[in-house]
């Protein structure tokens, strides 16, 4: 915790803390409202399990996720933010002052911004748990930059699968797209576009059994799923694209969701709930950025500003 003093009822409470509840922390802070940062299982979000982060604005040289995500922490703090390493398990949006449950503490609060964000669905192999962060990655925009003249894997068969190998091409030597069946759920338009370029190969029917190496991934073992036969692929790395999934269980039936379980706003960050915000990739899964759900964040805290001195 914090050095900030615990209470029990607060102006704001943010729930999660990657880029946006911690940018939200930050401004909320400043704005001088009493704040207090839930955190949830993993404090700092999925950039802890990032190394270098080159593409976040203010650092030349680039910045270590974890260290980027403490040093937001640290900001937030010092703006009189109070931040516990707690899990909610329980939130009533239906009356006010609106709840939130810990194990072992409720709170109050008069607005509360959710931003627990998204997780990239796993293939649920042991390698790759074994070589995340060391050549498997859940981001092509974040890591695709350290394989130049590699060969590289992606996984799926989605518009996240195209994208992100036809962005690969830019970096790796060959792509090669693993998908499990013989036809992609992606658009028709980005099919075509990975379908056409020279560097990117489809395996059809073919689901990635094992990833091998050393230090970090130099092989892929690939199963086709009609034969059950099975081959290996010398690669440098294999990036997950096969979807995520918004981390909004603890919302369901409280505040309005799309088909897919994401937080919908209804005004600027505002959900369907008034005085509820939210920000960051528990809503947004078109960027995905950590530029921008600190972007949202900010965005988040402002609208939360306005609605406490209405
Ligand atoms: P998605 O559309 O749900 O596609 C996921 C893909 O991964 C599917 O092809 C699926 O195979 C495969 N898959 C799922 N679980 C798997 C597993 N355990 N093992 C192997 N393969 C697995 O997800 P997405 O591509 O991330 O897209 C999500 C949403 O964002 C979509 O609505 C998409 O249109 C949108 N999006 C849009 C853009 C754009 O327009 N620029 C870019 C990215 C995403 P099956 O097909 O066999 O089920």
């Amino acid at each position: 915790m914090s050095s900030n003093e615990l209470k029990t009822s607060y102006d704001v409470i943010i729930i999660g803390a990657g880029p946006a509840g911690y940018t939200a922390g930050i401004y909320c802070g400043r704005a001088r409202h009493e704040t207090l940062i839930i955190s949830g299982l993993l404090p700092g979000g999925q950039l802890m399990n990032t190394t270098d982060v080159e593409n976040y604005p203010g650092f030349e040289e680039g910045i270590m996720g974890p260290d980027l995500m403490l040093t937001m922490r640290k900001q937030a703090e010092r703006m009189n933010t109070t931040i516990i390493d707690d899990v909610v398990t329980k939130v009533d949006f239906q009356n006010k002052p609106f709840k939130v449950q810990t194990g072992s503490k409720e709170f109050e609060a008069k607005s509360v911004i959710v931003c627990t964000g998204a997780t990239p669905r796993k293939i649920g192999i042991d390698g790759e748990e074994t070589f995340g962060g060391k050549g498997v990655s859940y981001c092509a925009t974040c890591d695709g930059a350290f394989f130049r003249d590699q060969e590289i894997a992606v996984v799926g068969g989605g518009d996240s699968c195209m994208e992100e190998a036809t962005f690969l091409t830019k970096f790796a030597s060959k792509v090669h797209i693993i998908h499990r069946r013989d036809t992609f759920r992606a658009s028709k338009i980005m099919q075509e576009r990975a379908l056409s370029n020279d560097n990117i190969e489809v395996h059809w029917n073919s689901s990635v059994e094992d990833i091998i190496g050393d230090q970090k991934v130099q092989q892929v073992v690939l199963k086709d799923t009609q034969t059950g036969e099975t081959k290996t692929i010398d690669m440098g790395g294999v990036f997950v694209a096969i979807g995520h999934e918004p981390n909004t269980e603890l919302f369901k039936g409280q505040l309005e969701m799309d088909e897919n379980d994401y937080i919908i706003q209804k005004q600027n960050t505002e959900t369907s709930v008034k005085g509820v915000f939210t920000a960051g990739d528990v809503h947004d899964h078109t960027y995905r950025q950590a530029v921008t759900a600190a972007g949202f964040g900010c965005m988040s805290a402002i609208d939360v500003d306005r609605f406490l001195s209405e």
